[in-house]
């Protein structure tokens, strides 16, 4: 990459912990040091039933730390559960958030401390429409899927039900303060959000690393992040016992999250976000099943990149010219999907799709402003259309 004609910034203001046991360990020395005495624990009722919210809780208070929970966040959490979280918070007098989960656990912990400092309807403050005030209270963020990166990017998506769109608050006030990455709390992941939260992960390095914003500090990130996962994200989906792996895959998600914190992500993801909204798939399963067709799409015009991520999966493919290698990318990644047991497109699901369903979500995807303009190929709606009806050939 040329370098003397660019210009970038790279923030990195997120403090990342990382160990077995470090919640435990560490987190109310954390809080305690900073004077928080108060927090709001955001999580979801998945989570509870496993236990570690109760064990977080009992820790917190034994360390005199008074923590009022709210565990009521739905995967793609909505607006409601917000406001719901924000009545709790201010009533509760916290001093911080304290988020435990997966995206939408840390998401929604983001949300609910954007709107205790900025009045009315969340939704007001998507990416476009009103600027976000802060400093909002901090936030400590405990990842416990192994994939969104969420718990150290400046991004919270948060989705409302009413008109079947995701939409994104943005600010760098949104970077939490601390980010506390233990592997152990991944250990009860059940296997298909394993794959599906693992590949978010690797979706989120290539669609940094080949961004129209990327730049070499986002770069080393994303190529090493690709590099973890494609040797440990296997390994930890076919035998849940490694706990090595598990680490792996866990950091990996972080480093990504690092990486598209500075760069962005691409055509993938404003595709994915409209297939959740309309259709309710999980986040990370539509990005891995839309990842192979937007690489293809996008090849022609980044395809010194794309082989260089081919390398990683398949070292043997640097005797091929570029282009070659680049396209051989897509099936090694249907090779990994396989693996994981990603179906090959949206057939399987059971619900109605029609042409107008097609258009919807086509009209959707051009209208996500933070990642469609970043993608290396200009796509049109046509070319969108297409991957579309591609991804889902049961549209009648
Ligand atoms: P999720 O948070 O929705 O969790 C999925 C399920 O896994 C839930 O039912 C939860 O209870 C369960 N779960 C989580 N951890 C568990 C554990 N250790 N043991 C047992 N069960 C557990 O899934 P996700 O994929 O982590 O998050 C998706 C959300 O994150 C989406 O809304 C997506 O848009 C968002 N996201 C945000 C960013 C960002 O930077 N803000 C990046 C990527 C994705």
């Amino acid at each position: 990459m040329e370098l003397i004609n660019k210009s970038f910034q790279s923030v990195l203001p997120t403090e990342v912990v990382f160990g077995k046991n470090i919640v435990k360990e560490e987190l109310a020395n954390k809080l305690k040091s900073l004077s928080i005495r108060s927090v709001l624990l955001v999580s979801d009722a998945g989570l509870k039933s496993t236990g570690i919210i109760d064990d977080i809780v009992e820790n917190l208070t034994e360390n005199e730390i008074k923590v009022v929970t709210f565990t009521e966040v739905n995967p793609n959490p909505e607006t409601q559960a917000v406001h719901k979280g924000r009545e709790i918070y201010i009533h509760g007098r916290c001093e911080a958030v304290v988020a435990v989960g997966g995206g939408s656990s840390i998401d929604a912990g983001k949300a609910i401390s954007v709107s205790t400092v900025n009045e009315g309807d969340i939704n007001n403050y998507g990416r476009g429409k009103r600027s976000i005030a802060g400093p909002i209270p901090p936030l400590f963020m405990i990842p416990t899927t192994a994939g969104t990166g969420s718990e150290v990017t400046n991004v919270a998506v948060i989705s409302d039900p009413e008109r079947n769109k995701k939409f994104v608050l943005a600010s760098p006030y949104l970077y939490p303060t601390c980010a506390f990455i233990d592997p152990i709390l991944t250990y009860s992941l059940p296997q298909k959000f394993i794959a599906a939260t693992g590949m978010d992960a690797l979706v989120h390095s290539i669609e940094s690393y080949v961004n129209n914003r990327a730049q070499p500090i986002s770069d080393a990130l994303a190529l090493e992040a690709i590099k973890m996962l494609r040797r440990n994200l296997p390994v930890s989906y076919a035998d849940p016992s490694n706990e090595d792996a598990k680490a792996q895959v866990l950091l990996a998600s972080t480093i990504a999250g690092l990486s598209f914190s500075m760069s962005g992500t691409a055509l993938v993801h404003s595709m994915s976000h409209p297939v959740t909204a309309w259709f309710g798939v999980p986040h990370g399963l539509a990005n891995a099943i839309i990842l192979p067709y937007v690489i293809e799409f996008n090849l022609i015009a980044n395809y010194e990149k794309y082989a260089e991520v081919a390398y990683l999966f398949d070292d043997s493919l640097r005797q091929l010219p570029s282009y070659q290698a680049a396209e051989r990318l897509i099936d090694c990644l249907k090779e990994f999907s396989r693996k994981l047991n990603i179906p090959k497109d949206f057939s399987y699901l059971t619900i109605k799709v029609t042409k107008e369903s097609i258009d919807n979500l086509t009209i959707d995807a051009l209208n996500e402003r933070g990642t469609f303009p970043n993608n290396p190929r200009k796509a049109t709606k046509d070319e969108v259309s297409t991957l579309y009806q591609l991804l889902f050939p049961q549209a009648k």
